[in-house]
């Protein structure tokens, strides 16, 4: 039974890879369950489609589009649409894998699926944006729908793009289909607290860690990597709570300031200028610098790939909050567990945005909806009680909270599995 896969080549370290090796180390724990692991190591559907739209001068350009459907074993597929330049099967092959251990970790009736469009969204008119859009959706509208597949925003989509896509998606099947996808925006079947969930649940699993870890948030030196959705929100809350943003780095430099960046001017003007890099109330260094600079928090909230064994070793913060998807290579979580780093890992601590992704959907079914206060409470109680299971499988086995959380998802995911049985 060989789980290489023909039209892949994983390397150790590259998306579909780290997700191999993570779940290699999880089988240990599963019991009999085991012995369905090999359906973890192979996305159930995988479309690829041609994206061809006519461009603003005329010409026609052609764009590689993707959706993979890891798992469908507890529920439809749900993740998110990734629009960038390095898109490509691989990568969206790992982001729909995380997303259904994501989903069992916490609870969530889903299963996992991701998508994306191979493309510089920066190097479009807004009239491209929404052609490409809307012919992707159309292209993978085979696949998606309210009950089979519900997309929702990843890196450089939001609530405009959701919007389009619920609409073409509608006006395909001829009908007003909200639960199409969510991240939608609020009038047309959106949630309140959905646009800051991803970074409040960030927020919440690491205050939850640094208490355990006896570490005091006020005064503690956080550094954040990525400042869109995720990262800025996260950053915000941990200031509320009394710690200091040290450092932050995105697409345009690293900007660091040790006595606090002042977030209420960085937010705006990273906004308003493309990136940090210009901001002028702080220090300007080195990409790499970052890495090893003093600080208790790493919020790598950015992309893939990022923590590398090198930067594992030189790193500096005791707790380590991954906002994005798959930020740390293998190598590297085994130096930082040796180091006696902490790391919350990508599958709970950025659920939170999936969470609320699901009480958008319910609210869409239900056509009833609920006051932020009420998705902020449900958010919390689910986040919280999500990582204490998984805190107490990690002292049980004696792992790290990454093997935990794939021992807790995995044993849901592969018991549906077995549960429903093998068809025919
Ligand atoms: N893209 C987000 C993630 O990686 C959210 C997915 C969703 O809300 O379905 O978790």
């Amino acid at each position: 039974m060989s789980s290489e896969l023909s039209y892949v080549q994983p390397t150790a370290n590259s998306p579909w890879g780290t997700y191999l090796s993570q779940v290699d180390r999880v089988v240990p724990y599963l019991g009999g369950l085991a012995k369905w692991a090999e359906t973890l190591k192979r996305p159930k559907r995988a479309l690829i489609v041609d994206v061809p739209i006519e461009m603003d001068n005329g010409t026609i350009a052609h764009f590689e589009g993707y959706r993979v459907q890891h798992n469908l074993s507890r529920g439809p597929g749900k993740g998110g649409i990734r629009f960038h330049p390095d898109v490509n099967l691989e990568e969206v092959m790992a982001l729909s894998a995380w997303m259904t251990v994501k989903t069992a970790a916490v609870n969530l009736p889903y299963g996992g699926a991701k998508g994306g469009i191979r493309v510089d969204p920066k190097k479009l008119s807004l009239n491209e944006l929404e052609k490409v859009t809307r012919r992707y959706t159309s292209e993978i509208g085979i696949i998606i729908g309210p009950h089979t597949d519900i997309p929702a925003p990843d890196v450089n989509t939001n609530a405009q793009i959701m919007a389009w896509m619920m609409d073409t998606y509608s006006m395909n099947v001829g009908g007003t289909a909200t639960g199409v996808v969510t991240g939608k925006p609020l009038h047309l079947g959106g949630s309140l607290g959905r646009v800051k969930a991803t970074g409040r649940g960030v927020f919440v699993t690491g205050r939850e860690a640094a208490r355990r870890l006896g570490l005091d948030l006020r005064g503690a030196r956080v550094a954040v990597q990525g400042f869109g959705n995720v990262g800025s929100v996260a950053a915000e809350l941990f200031a509320e709570a009394g710690a200091r943003i040290v450092a932050v780095q995105d697409h345009s430099g690293t900007v660091v300031n040790q006595n606090g960046l002042d977030l209420a001017t960085l937010v705006p003007h990273a906004r308003d200028n493309n990136g940090v890099a210009s901001f002028k109330e702080a220090d300007r260094i080195d990409d790499e610098a970052f890495w090893s600079l003093p600080c208790d928090i790493l919020i790598p909230a950015a992309l893939e790939g990022q923590i590398t064994s090198e930067r594992a070793k030189t790193l500096q913060a005791k707790l380590v909050l991954e906002g994005a998807n798959g930020p740390t290579v293998p190598t590297a979580d085994d130096i930082l567990s040796e180091r006696g780093v902490l790391v919350v890992p990508d599958v709970i601590c950025n659920a939170g945005g999936v969470t609320v992704s699901y009480f958008e959907w319910v609210q869409d079914f239900s056509s009833f909806f609920w006051d932020e206060d009420e998705i902020n409470v449900r958010l919390d109680r689910i986040m919280m009680n999500a990582l204490n299971e998984i805190w107490d499988t990690a002292d049980k086995h004696k792992i790290t909270l990454r093997t935990a959380t794939f021992a807790v998802a995995c044993e849901r995911i592969l018991m549906a599995r077995k549960e429903r049985g093998l068809y025919p």
